[in-house]
């Protein structure tokens, strides 16, 4: 069999890593521009397992534990972090809802804790507190270098005989008699029996190609980072009053994000001073200490929204034989991606549907079963 994958971010390499260990013979990855160009090495890092939905959360808690074992997978340390996620809630109806979900998560297996305001102090004197209800700590989630995943992922599936060709942005996908028979490039073609469109936010111009119209669109984000401080900021932290969060990252910047409004579509990968200053002003507020802090650097990538903000992958039966999706992650597929490539494969491989996976399958829109996603982060 004969593998097409278009786009090397991290959904990409599982998936093409994955396809190689279980015996695809032939599996080439095309990217447009260079190794994990898109999203995977312009997030923030960040893995957790709580999710509003059940799906979202049991498909992250599988995740996670492939995640965490990846150095003895591919040999590359990924640098994991548990840190946790610390939720700041302002009122009543936030803290309904948590502990509502509570319930669900402790049935999981991963129920959280919730704080008073002086515990929250007690744990972490830094956070400014006074207008807080409650904090909800969720300690199984932590964070990892992503490029460490993409790239160990990536020499993983090369070692397997997985081919990666860079600078090879993939026009169209090529359908004979209702199967895939390969795609073109602005070079020629490459013949395939499968095609896997993983392009991230771009995969919707791909798809539209086909007439295929999923309801997904690509949402610009930024993130900015300060210069270095010593490690102090244990958990990631998530202000449910302003979207803003705020973590550390690997050398000690102080790093973050907060919701802007914005266009959605592929928005050149700038920045605004619009965010800088709401992001300043969040980080000012809620840690006081950062007064004068600097930033040294900002950028920005795509979430692949799609209309329930859960993540996509398989085919439609009604599709072109052949053709295969994974995107539409919602900001979350980062975390999600170790799971998606090995259910993946064996759905490519073996034309089985995990149970974990069925609910994320892109007939879901026009069968009306959506997985509502209420907890996205930034
Ligand atoms: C600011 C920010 C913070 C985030 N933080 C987190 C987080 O903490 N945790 C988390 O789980 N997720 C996070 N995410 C989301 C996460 O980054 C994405 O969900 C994930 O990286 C998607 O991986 P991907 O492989 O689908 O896409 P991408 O990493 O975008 O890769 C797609 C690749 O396809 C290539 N491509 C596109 N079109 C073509 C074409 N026509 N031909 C060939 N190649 C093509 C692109 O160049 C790109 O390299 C964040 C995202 C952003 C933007």
């Amino acid at each position: 069999m004969r593998v097409v994958v278009v786009g090397s971010g991290v959904i990409g390499l599982s998936s093409a890593y994955n396809l190689a260990r279980m015996g695809a013979k032939d599996v080439v990855i095309l990217e447009k521009e260079y190794l994990s160009y898109g999203s995977t090495v312009r997030s923030a890092s960040r893995f957790r397992v709580h999710f509003w939905a059940e799906e979202n959360s049991k498909f992250a808690l599988e995740s996670k534990k492939i995640m965490v074992r990846l150095p003895s997978i591919t040999g590359w340390n990924i640098l994991v972090t548990t840190g946790g996620y610390l939720w700041l809630l302002f009122n009543e109806d936030e803290v309904k809802v948590f502990r509502k979900k509570n319930k669900m998560w402790d049935r999981l297996g991963i129920a959280g804790k919730f704080l008073s305001p002086s515990e929250i102090k007690e744990r972490y004197p830094y956070v400014y507190v006074d207008d807080v209800l409650e904090g909800f700590f969720g300690p199984q989630n932590g964070s990892c270098f992503h490029n460490y995943v993409a790239f160990g992922y990536y020499k993983a599936a090369a070692k397997l005989g997985a081919r990666l060709f860079e600078k090879s942005p993939v026009e169209k996908v090529l359908v004979e008699d209702n199967r895939v028979v390969g795609v073109e490039l602005p070079g020629g073609k490459v013949e395939a029996d499968v095609v896997l469109l993983a392009a991230g936010a771009w995969t919707d111009g791909l798809l539209r190609n086909l007439g295929i119209n999923l309801p997904t669109e690509p949402e610009r984000k930024e993130v900015a980072l300060t210069e270095a401080y010593r490690y102090f900021i244990e958990p990631l932290i998530i202000d449910f009053g302003t979207s803003a969060y705020i973590g550390q990252a690997l050398k000690g910047e102080i790093l973050g994000s907060l919701e802007v409004p914005v266009k959605s579509g592929l928005l050149p990968l700038e920045n605004t001073l619009d965010f800088l200053v709401k992001w300043a002003r969040a980080v000012y507020k809620r840690f006081p200490l950062l007064r004068g802090a600097r930033v040294m650097r900002c950028w920005s990538g795509y979430y692949s929204m799609s209309a329930d903000s859960s993540h996509i992958m398989g085919r439609d039966p009604d599709w072109p034989r052949g053709l295969y999706v994974a995107y539409g992650d919602s900001g979350h597929g980062f975390m999600m991606a170790p799971l998606i490539g090995k259910l993946l494969a064996k759905n490519i491989l073996y034309d089985e549907v995990d149970e974990l996976m069925r609910p994320f399958l892109p007939t879901r829109f026009k069968e009306g079963r959506l997985i509502p996603e209420k907890l996205v982060i930034g």
